[in-house]
């Protein structure tokens, strides 16, 4: 049965995207929102809005009850986490599912089993998915830390197994390293997320980020292809582009991540993000098992909106799609227009005295921002993000320096300066693109 109203439990560009999809699927929006947001775009287009004010603003969307006492009270049938926040919390998709209201996602036990990046790669290689070499337990001791170490080679990574964005990752080159490296990783996982279990993981020098969008109904899954997504900042993507991959690479990856997803009962939209290393070989790293920011360049290469497909999925219905009928067309590239200093990424809040976004044959931009508005500097920094699609990657590239040349930010620092050094840069026009990139090529920065 189709949904009548959604919850959106997000903010931002995210929220804004959700709720033009429930608006083309003839669904009611409702939303939460917290004091800073409640003059947003996305609070003053939906259906309904429902306040969450808290003196911390991370806690409107992050306190569980409420959101659940929300969806309940606005009489919703589903709730879209979007991407952060709740996203990825099991106790929040079980507290819906005793609720009745449906979370659009895979269940909590799933969510809980890719949650843990150790359990998640345990299952993955048990579906036949290729994994780094590492510890198949939490690490507590420097010492077993250098036995593993030891036996998978040098250097090595040691990450959390609840981790997410980058946070506490070390890499450890020598064994007199381990005991500082150990404390430090497990310091900052136990405040991020309240859980110190550490692994230990071959680190892959010289790798690539690849990833590979899902869709699921619980039984079956199909995959739309590859992201690249290789140029990062602390571990955080800030240009996303596809295609990335020969055919038939694409074709032998994708059938394992369908695998991957068929095998843990997946529902929904999943990334499986890769390493893959200088002699091509892929290395699977975890599942995000929610909408990704950079799922907008897999729609523009491959013409479908995977918001409403996930929405689809979560209302009961089996794939819409079959594997043949998904065809890539053309490049694409995504931007991060993070309000940011382009010298050291510091967070750049502030009122938006004028801005303009480029728009025209082959742009996109999706946004929540608009002249006047305040960019708080509490939540993340994304304030745009800018993609460009052509026939090939270079026309692609050439519509990207057109984008950024038009677009107009002022009142905050932003990275179109950066942005667009990168859209010149000889290493980046050639390909020659490794995560080691922004620090390789710190004379962009400034
Ligand atoms: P998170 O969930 O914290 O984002 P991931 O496991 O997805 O962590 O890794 C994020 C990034 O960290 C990767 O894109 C890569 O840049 C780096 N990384 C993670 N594992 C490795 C590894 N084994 N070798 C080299 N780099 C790694």
């Amino acid at each position: 049965m189709g949904f009548n109203r959604v919850l959106i439990a997000n903010r931002g560009e995210i929220a804004l995207r959700i709720l033009r999809t429930l608006r083309d699927m003839e669904i009611e929006a409702a939303i939460i929102h917290g004091r800073e947001d409640r003059l947003s775009l996305p609070v003053r287009l939906a259906d309904v809005a429902y306040p969450i004010m808290r003196s911390n603003p991370l806690d409107s969307y992050l306190d569980i009850e409420a959101v659940v006492k929300a969806a309940k009270e606005l009489e919703c049938d589903a709730v879209h986490p979007g991407y952060g926040f709740l996203a990825e919390n099991a106790n929040f998709a079980r507290r819906l599912e005793e609720e009745g209201i449906t979370f659009i996602g895979p269940s909590s036990d799933v969510i809980t089993l890719l949650g843990d990046k150790i359990e998640a790669r345990a299952a993955m290689e048990a579906a036949g998915l290729p994994t780094a070499k590492g510890s198949s337990e939490p690490i507590s001791s420097a010492k077993v830390a250098t036995v593993i170490a030891e036996e998978i080679g040098y250097p090595v990574i040691i990450k959390a197994a609840a981790g997410g964005g980058g946070i506490g990752m070390q890499i450890v080159y020598e064994d007199h390293e381990f005991q500082g490296a150990l404390k430090l990783c497990q310091g900052r996982a136990k405040s991020a997320f309240g859980d110190d279990r550490v692994f230990v993981e071959k680190y892959i020098e010289g790798a690539q980020h690849v990833e590979f969008q899902v869709l699921a109904d619980g039984d079956k899954a199909i995959h739309f292809g590859e992201r690249f997504c290789s140029i990062q900042r602390r571990h955080q993507k800030l240009i996303e582009e596809g295609p990335w991959l020969t055919d038939e690479k694409r074709a032998e990856v994708g059938a394992l991540v369908c695998a991957g997803a068929e095998s843990v009962g997946y529902k929904g939209l999943a990334t499986f993000e890769f390493l893959r290393d200088k002699n091509g070989e892929f290395y699977f790293l975890e599942v995000n098992p929610r909408v990704q920011v950079e799922h907008t360049v897999t729609e523009l290469i491959t013409g479908y909106n995977l918001v409403e497909l996930g929405i689809r999925v979560a209302q009961g219905e089996s794939l819409p799609l079959r594997q043949d009928q998904v065809k890539i067309r053309g490049h694409a590239i995504q931007c991060r227009l993070n309000a940011e200093d382009t010298t050291n990424f510091a967070p750049s809040p502030g009122r938006l005295w004028e801005c303009h976004f480029p728009s025209g044959f082959g742009i996109r931009c999706d946004t929540h921002a608009h002249p006047g508005y305040e960019m708080p500097g509490c939540f993340d920094s994304l304030l745009a993000k800018l993609l460009a699609w052509g026939p090939n990657r270079e026309s692609a590239i050439k519509r990207m320096r057109t984008a950024l040349d038009e677009t107009i930010i002022t009142g905050v620092d932003h990275l179109i300066p950066l942005h667009r050094r990168i859209m010149d840069e000889s290493d980046f026009l050639r390909g020659d693109i490794t995560i080691a990139y922004i620090d390789e090529h710190q004379e962009l920065l400034g």
